[in-house]
């Protein structure tokens, strides 16, 4: 069980794994997310599920701390300790009057490929913008490809596609006639921030997916809160969505950012012991 049939590298520390999780497969829907761990003693870590095939789902991870080096250090025919999931709730899609924005920043392509998928699939029209920082750090635009009408590329160091942030190809789109009915952003908190500012005098709905800190990803922690509308919201069990306009991004990235001295001290200390 568990098992990881299939292993890609996209670069230094961007992976795709295909692992075997009955379970989850069958139940998952666009907008959850998954928590695996790797050993009886490992933590939860929260993962994008990006595509089911049969028993089998994929996920995209970037290595940031311990248990993501632990993780890409996995072979295919390893199996992790568990596959916790579906968590969360699915994205709220229907078939739209006008056109669907995509926006995707880094590995956020993982969590909306399989929205914009679904989206596609109930005949929508959908517009993708990706963005990477550089044209090595694009990930899935092939993926990316078969579910948009249109796919447009930015690149900060210009290096593919258009030079600039994905908020660049945004202001574009909505300098069209056809006036799009919703997006979906996903990716670092300050791109999902800066989308809300350049979509918000165009009054288009706005929902972002949010990747806190979480620790049982099942409510039960509460670490993952965040403030929404006024409110304190739990991303695991009230999330991963929220509508993109209420929620308070500075108070996210701080948060996001808390336990970064403790997370480099566990970094160091397994590189010390495992090389
Ligand atoms: P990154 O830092 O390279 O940024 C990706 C793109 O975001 C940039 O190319 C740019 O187009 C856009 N961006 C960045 N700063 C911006 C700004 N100030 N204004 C407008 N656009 C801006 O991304 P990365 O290193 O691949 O990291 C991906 C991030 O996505 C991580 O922070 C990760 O936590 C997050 N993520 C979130 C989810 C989720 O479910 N919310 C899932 C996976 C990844």
């Amino acid at each position: 069980m568990y098992c990881i049939k299939r292993k890609k590298q996209w670069s230094e520390k961007v992976f795709t794994y295909w692992i075997e999780a009955p379970w989850v497969a069958r139940a998952a829907k666009p907008g959850q997310f998954l928590a695996t761990i790797n050993s009886p003693k490992g933590e939860r870590i929260p993962m994008t599920i990006v595509d089911i095939d049969g028993d089998t789902i994929e996920i995209l991870f970037q290595v940031i701390g311990k248990s993501t080096l632990e993780l890409s250090r996995m072979n295919e025919g390893d199996s992790l300790y568990a596959v916790v999931g579906p968590l969360g709730n699915p994205s709220e899609l229907q078939k739209f009057d006008g056109p669907v924005i995509f926006v995707a920043g880094g590995i956020g392509v993982g969590p909306v490929y399989p929205i914009a998928k679904k989206a596609k699939e109930m005949g929508n029209k959908v517009i993708s913008i990706m963005g990477a920082r550089s044209k090595s750090l694009l990930v899935m635009t092939e993926q990316m490809k078969e579910v948009s009408d249109e796919l447009l590329i930015s690149t900060d160091d210009g290096s593919y596609g258009r030079k600039g942030f994905v908020t660049d190809l945004l202001k574009e789109v909505f300098e069209r006639e056809e006036k799009p009915s919703h997006i979906w952003a996903i990716g670092p908190a300050i791109m999902m921030k800066f989308v809300s500012l350049t979509a918000k005098p165009f009054g288009v709905p706005l929902t972002v997916s949010l990747n806190p800190i979480m620790i049982d990803a099942t409510g039960m922690c509460g670490v993952c809160r965040v403030y929404v509308n006024g409110k304190n919201r739990l991303a695991c069990v009230d999330g991963p969505e929220f509508d993109g306009y209420a929620v308070d991004y500075d108070s996210f990235m701080e948060r996001l950012t808390q336990y970064r001295e403790k997370e480099a001290i566990a970094l160091k200390r397994y590189i010390e012991a495992e090389g």
